[in-house]
Formats: structure tokens, C-alpha cells, sequence
């Protein structure tokens, strides 16, 4: 791709992850900031590479288009032969980063958080593609408290026909802390791929209570090491987190919000278009 590189100039790293880096850089000539992440590696056998989790992201973030989800300017495939099957996307860059769980947020912020993340899970799942990786360091947000989706490395599109059984597979992908109890442990908890979508609000459930409480909400904050069993044994084997974990100064249509994204059973958990017109949301969350 042209000179790309001489285009842009590295300011810092923002972050690290699974597939790459991702850069805050600078348009020498406009000198607009962006983020820009490098996936590096990218198998290149042909026969994996149109599910492999770079190219899943890179087909997904070509596509998209919302207010709620990070907007991609540009991807750039193979950007200097030296560096094999590379591939950088560059994004629009938010100034507050990703959600921070140190603090506890406010009923009426949160509100104002869970109606963005939903209205970004409504358009996804209402175009096939389920996130699979929600949380807060997959949250972003601008000084405003505007929050957007991001993070798509391990994503997938659904390739459902009407009438078949040719669900995609979520796969043991994704974060076991904030994975729903079916996807979790499917022997105990009768996995049905056609509740995939509900695995995202889930998620979406764990990470709002954790913005409230200020700590990762299903264990004391003291306990630093959590293990796959530890959660097996709190989301499937337990009551359902939200009988116990949700404090006392929450008020009832919070507590009544939080048990529909954490309801166990994924046939009986409210989708993110129901969620969008639950009370908590819709009395809270002024903005449009
Ligand atoms: P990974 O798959 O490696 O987790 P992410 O896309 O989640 O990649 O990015 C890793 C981290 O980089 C994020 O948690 C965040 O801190 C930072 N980051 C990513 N994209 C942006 C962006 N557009 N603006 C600001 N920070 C970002
Ligand atoms: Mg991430």
C-alpha cells in the first residue's frame, strides 16, 4: 500500500493484545490523531484464512457502520513485504480510552453506557455478527462518555439460512469471565447455537455491574486469580448472580435490568432490542 508509513507518525502504544499492538499516531499532514492496530502473522494457508480471527476482523470492520461501534477509516494488507501477511487497521481514536472498572459509575451514567452498548448490539446481531468478546477493555469511550464497540479479533458472521441448522459455532473463544453460563459450561447447561446472540448480553450484564460496583462483580475484590471452575461454579451451579451479587443501593429498575441480561437460561434472556426499552434504560439514558 503507498507510503503509508511515511504518512503517519507513532505517538505511543494505546494497547496490546491477542493479534498485535495498537498505535495512537499522527497524520503528518492534516495532523489528525487515529488509532492505528497492527495485527501481525497472519496465517496465510488458504483454506483457515477466511475464518481466521484477523480476517473476521478486518471483513467485519469493512462493514459496519454505527455510531455505537468504532469506525474503521482504512485497512491496509500487507503493508511492507518484510513484514509477511501484516495487516493494519486504522481507526477513529478515543480520547478516555476503555471503560475504567477502578471507578463505580453513577445509575444515570450507567444507563447512559448500557444504552449505547446495546444500541451497538442491536445493529451487530441485526446484521449477523456477534461480538463474542464484550467487556470493558473492548469498550471505548471519548471525554463526553461516548462509548463505542471495538475489538472484533475474535468476532464471527453467521451464515444462518432460514430453515437450516447452519449455525456458526462460537467456539471457545472470548474472555471466561464475562462468558455466559452456556457458553461456559456446555454439558451442564445444554448449549443451543441459536441463542448465540445472548452470550453478548451476557457479557454485556457482567461488565455494567462491574462499572457499578467498581470491581469484577462475582468475587470479593481481593481475590486476584480467577479460574475457569471458580466460574463454572458461580454462573452455572449457583442462584443466578443476580439474586446475590447486585448491592443494596441499586435502585429497582437497575436491579430488575441487570437480572434480564444475567438470567441464566439464554432462551429467556432479553435481547438487546428488548433491553432498549426496559425501564432502567429508557427513564435514565437522556441522550439520542
Ligand atoms: P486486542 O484484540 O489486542 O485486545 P483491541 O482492539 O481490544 O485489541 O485493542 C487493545 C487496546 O488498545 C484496547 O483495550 C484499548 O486500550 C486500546 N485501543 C484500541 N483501539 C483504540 C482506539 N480506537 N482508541 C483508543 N484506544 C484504543
Ligand atoms: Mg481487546
Amino acid at each position: 500500500a503507498d507510503n503509508f508509513f511515511l504518512d503517519f507518525e507513532k505517538i505511543c502504544v494505546l494497547g496490546h493484545g491477542n493479534y498485535g499492538t495498537v498505535y495512537k499516531v499522527r497524520h503528518k499532514r492534516t495532523s489528525e490523531i487515529y488509532a492505528l492496530k497492527i495485527i501481525r502473522d497472519i496465517d496465510c494457508d488458504s483454506e483457515s484464512q477466511s475464518t481466521s480471527p484477523p480476517s473476521q476482523e478486518t471483513k467485519i470492520l469493512g462493514f459496519i457502520d454505527s455510531p455505537f461501534i468504532i469506525k474503521c477509516h482504512r485497512i491496509f494488507e500487507q503493508l511492507l513485504p518484510s513484514s509477511g501477511g501484516s495487516i493494519a487497521i486504522l481507526m477513529e481514536y478515543m480520547d478516555g480510552g476503555t471503560l475504567d472498572t477502578r471507578r463505580s459509575f453513577s445509575e444515570s451514567s450507567l444507563a447512559h453506557i448500557a444504552y449505547q452498548v446495546l444500541k451497538g448490539l442491536e445493529y451487530l446481531h441485526a446484521c449477523n455478527i456477534v461480538h463474542l468478546d464484550i467487556k470493558p477493555s473492548n469498550l471505548l469511550v471519548d471525554r463526553d462518555l461516548s462509548v463505542k464497540i471495538a475489538d472484533f479479533g475474535v468476532s464471527k458472521i453467521l451464515s444462518y439460512v432460514h430453515g437450516s441448522d447452519n449455525y456458526c459455532d462460537s467456539g471457545d473463544v472470548g474472555t471466561y469471565a464475562y462468558m455466559s453460563p452456556e457458553r461456559l459450561d456446555r454439558d451442564s447447561c445444554r448449549y443451543d447455537p441459536k441463542y448465540v446472540y445472548a452470550g453478548d448480553v451476557w457479557s454485556l450484564g457482567v461488565t455494567l455491574l462491574e462499572l457499578f460496583v467498581g470491581h469484577f462483580p462475582f468475587f470479593p475484590p481481593e481475590k486476584k486469580s480467577i479460574s475457569w471452575m471458580d466460574l463454572v461454579m458461580v454462573t452455572c451451579l449457583g442462584e443466578p448472580p443476580a439474586s446475590w451479587c447486585i448491592p443494596e443501593a441499586a435502585s429497582e429498575d437497575l436491579v430488575s435490568f441487570i437480572k434480564c441480561c444475567l438470567e441464566k437460561d439464554p432462551s429467556k434472556r432479553w435481547t438487546a432490542s428488548q433491553l432498549l426499552k426496559h425501564p432502567y434504560v429508557l427513564s435514565r439514558s437522556r441522550s439520542d
